[in-house]
């Protein structure tokens, strides 16, 4: 989604749910983690890498989700409260963003006994050897490969 049009969504959803003119909205530079309420200086800010790649549903749900935060206080965290606030302005007080999110870094991390360390976007095939480490397969030199999580919100 065109950040300006994040920005103007942003600011229209803050202030359907009374969180202006205290609340301040932003973008950061995270890449994997979609929002995040401040409540220490009432700021909403989102993801500009993670919102240029979502669509304006996922922009919306972002942005509920943090927008409940602010609502219910951060106390309340992921509980049911949260939920519940979330659920009414039209969230689906989900935790988490989909996994089948768009993303920003690549999720499988790979590393070599020697710490050599790979990135991929797909699930890499098994059974491959360090490239870094020897130019064709070698067995003493396996690739370890983990998927990280790569997009939050809080
Ligand atoms: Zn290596
Ligand atoms: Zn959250």
């Amino acid at each position: 989604m065109n950040l300006d049009h994040v920005e103007a969504l942003a600011h229209e959803l803050m202030g359907a749910h009374g969180l202006l003119p205290q609340w301040r909205f932003a973008f950061d530079h995270a890449k994997r983690r979609a929002g995040i309420c401040r409540h220490q200086d009432s700021t909403i800010s989102v993801s500009r890498h993670l919102m240029a790649l979502y669509s304006e549903e996922l922009v919306r749900e972002t942005l509920l989700h943090e927008i409940a935060h602010a609502l219910v206080g951060a106390e309340h965290n992921h509980d049911a409260v949260w939920r519940r606030a979330a659920r009414t302005i039209g969230s689906n007080g989900a935790a988490r963003i989909p996994a089948a999110a768009p993303q920003a870094t690549a999720p499988w991390i790979g590393r070599c006994p020697r710490g050599h360390e790979y990135s991929r976007h797909r699930r890499p095939r098994a059974g491959a050897s360090c490239s870094r480490c020897a130019s064709r397969y070698d067995p003493r030199f396996p690739i370890e490969w983990s998927r990280r999580e790569v997009t939050t919100t809080h």
